[in-house]
C-alpha cells in the first residue's frame, strides 16, 4: 500500500492549525508555529507539501518560502499560502516568492482539501517525470543525460588533480548475447551495475552512458580512485550470475583519467578515460589503465 504523504502546516495561531489538522486527516501532518521552525522541519524531514501562513512574527511566510526555494533539498516542495491577506499585492508577492497557490481565510474547507489534492498529484507527477528523465530504466543508475548534467557541475567545482573519470566497459559482452540471448545480456548489465553501485559512495557520480558502458566521476585522490575502481573490477570478476541454471561470468575493462591543466573540459576528461579504456582492451582486458 502507498504510504501517506506528509503535509507541514505553518501558522502562528494554534486554533488555525487545529482546524487544518482535522480537515487533512488523510495525510501525515507536521506543524510549526513559526517560520524558522518550518524551515528546519522542511530541511530535516520528508515534507511533500506546505500550507504556509503569511503574517507571522520574525520570519514571515514570504521569507520562509523564498528561503525554501533557494535550497536544492526543499526547492521542489509545493507551497500553498493560506492567509487573511486578500490584497492583490500580497497575492502577487506570494506567487513571486515561489508559491503554487493562494487560499484566503476564512477558508472553505472543501476548497482547501481539493487544492491540496491537486497540488499533491501534480507534484507526484513531476517527481515521476524527473525520475524518468534522470535514471536508466534497466539498471536504476543515472542515465547518460543526468550523468553529464551532474558531471558538468562537479567538473566546474573541482580542482585540477582532484577529479577522476573512469569508463567501465564489459568485456566481450556481445558473446553473452550471442550465446545466451538478449535477456541474459540484460541481466548481466543489471547485475554488474548493482555490484558497482554498491561499492561506490553517495558523493560519486555513476551512470550508464551506453549499452554495456558505465562511467564514474570521483572527487578524490589518485590512490583512492584507483583503489575504488580496482575494487569494482575485481567484484565483477568474482561475480557469478545465475541465468536459467547457467552460471555466467564476465569481466570488465576500465580506463581512468584525471582533470588537469590540459584536460580542462568534461568531454576531454571522458575522451582521455576512453583512450585509456581502449588501451586496457588492447592489453588483454579485465584491467585498469590510467592516462595522465
Ligand atoms: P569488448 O570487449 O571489445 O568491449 O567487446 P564487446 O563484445 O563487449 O563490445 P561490442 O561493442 O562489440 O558489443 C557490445 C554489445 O552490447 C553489442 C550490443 O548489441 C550489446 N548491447 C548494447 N546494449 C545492450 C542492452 O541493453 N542489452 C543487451 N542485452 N545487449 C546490449
Ligand atoms: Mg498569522
Ligand atoms: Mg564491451
Amino acid at each position: 500500500m502507498k504510504s501517506k504523504s506528509n503535509i507541514l502546516i505553518v501558522d502562528d495561531t494554534p486554533t488555525n492549525i487545529e482546524i487544518l489538522v482535522d480537515l487533512l486527516g488523510d495525510y501525515n501532518i507536521a506543524v510549526s508555529l513559526d517560520g524558522q521552525g518550518a524551515i528546519d522541519i522542511s530541511k530535516n524531514s520528508s515534507i511533500d507539501l506546505i500550507l504556509l501562513d503569511i503574517m507571522m512574527p520574525e520570519l514571515d511566510g514570504f521569507e520562509v518560502c523564498k528561503q525554501l526555494k533557494l535550497d536544492p533539498k526543499t526547492k521542489d516542495i509545493p507551497i500553498i499560502f493560506i492567509t487573511a491577506k486578500t490584497d492583490e499585492e500580497s497575492i502577487e508577492n506570494a506567487y513571486n516568492a515561489g508559491g503554487v497557490d493562494y487560499v484566503t481565510k476564512p477558508f472553505k474547507p472543501r476548497e482547501v482539501c481539493a487544492r491540496v489534492k491537486v497540488h499533491m498529484e501534480h507534484s507526484e507527477h513531476m517527481k515521476r517525470l524527473d525520475y524518468l528523465a534522470s535514471y536508466d530504466a534497466m539498471t536504476d543508475v543515472y542515465n547518460r543525460r543526468k550523468f553529464f548534467e551532474l558531471g558538468e557541475d562537479i567538473f566546474k567545482h573541482t580542482k585540477e588533480n582532484e577529479l577522476f573519470a573512469v569508463i567501465l566497459d564489459i568485456d566481450h559482452f556481445k558473446r553473452v548475447n550471442d550465446n545466451y540471448g538478449h535477456p541474459a545480456g540484460d541481466m548481466v548489465i543489471r547485475e554488474i551495475a548493482q555490484v558497482v553501485y554498491n561499492i561506490l559512495d553517495d558523493n560519486m557520480i555513476f551512470g550508464r552512458i551506453g549499452g554495456e558502458e558505465f562511467a564514474i566521476l570521483l572527487h578524490t585522490t589518485k590512490d583512492a580512485a584507483i583503489k575504488i575502481t580496482e575494487a569494482c573490477r575485481k567484484a565483477v570478476e568474482e561475480l557469478s550470475i545465475m541465468y536459467n541454471s547457467i552460471n555466467l561470468h564476465c569481466t570488465m575493462s576500465t580506463g581512468m583519467a584525471c582533470k588537469s591543466k590540459e584536460v580542462d573540459t568534461l568531454d576531454l576528461l571522458l575522451a582521455k578515460a576512453d583512450e585509456a579504456l581502449y588501451e586496457a582492451k588492447d592489453n588483454g582486458r579485465n584491467q585498469l589503465i590510467f592516462r595522465s
